[in-house]
């Protein structure tokens, strides 16, 4: 089972910080790729990759510039599932044990601005992180944790450089590779 995070509507002269925290969200809580739709910002991909060679993740996929809806679509054909994260949604917990019961992989997408109507009706859920408006990094990041339960906060990446020793004080990181 993998879960990939497609980004839309990315802004490259506006959005290159947060787009790269979805980004790495993604990587950091467990999902297995980071897709950026229908924009190239080598950027976020140069970003992304530089934190990869320092601590770890070299099968994290990362791809930019796909066309988003066709993506959608063959995730769907190929019987993956999509979940479009929007505070218009079902409340995350009436319907985070259905969607991790179907054990199939699953297209997680975060919009920008305005996200337009086609993304709501091919997703096969629209999960509410609440119903409040705030962030895509923040939808994401409560998403993947209540998939996982807590677990993906113990990840750790076999090919990382570094890692840290957790101190109550200071900054302990140790060289591993
Ligand atoms: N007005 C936008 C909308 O149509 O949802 C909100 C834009 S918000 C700045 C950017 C993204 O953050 C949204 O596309 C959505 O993916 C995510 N987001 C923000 N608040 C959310 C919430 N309460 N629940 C789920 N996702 C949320």
């Amino acid at each position: 089972m993998v879960i990939y995070v497609l980004r839309i509507g990315h802004r490259p002269e506006r959005d290159k910080r947060i787009t790269t925290h979805v980004a790495l969200v993604a990587r950091a809580f467990g999902a297995h790729g980071f897709i950026l739709g229908d924009v190239v910002d080598k950027k976020i991909m140069y970003s992304i990759k530089k934190i990869i060679e320092r601590w770890g993740g070299k099968d994290f996929y990362i791809e930019i510039g796909v066309d988003s809806r066709k993506y959608v679509l063959e995730w769907k054909r190929k019987n993956g599932i999509v979940v479009h994260l929007t505070m218009y949604g079902i409340n995350i917990d009436d319907i985070i044990d259905n969607i991790r019961k179907q054990n199939k992989d699953i297209l997680i997408i975060v919009g920008a601005e305005k996200v337009p109507p086609f993304y709501y009706k091919y997703a096969d859920y629209n999960v509410a992180i609440g119903h409040q408006p705030h962030s895509e990094v923040a939808a994401l990041a409560i998403f993947l944790d209540r998939f996982y339960e807590g677990r993906e906060l113990y990840l750790s990446f076999s090919d990382a450089k570094v890692v840290i020793e957790p101190s109550n004080r200071g900054k302990r990181v140790r060289r591993v590779g």
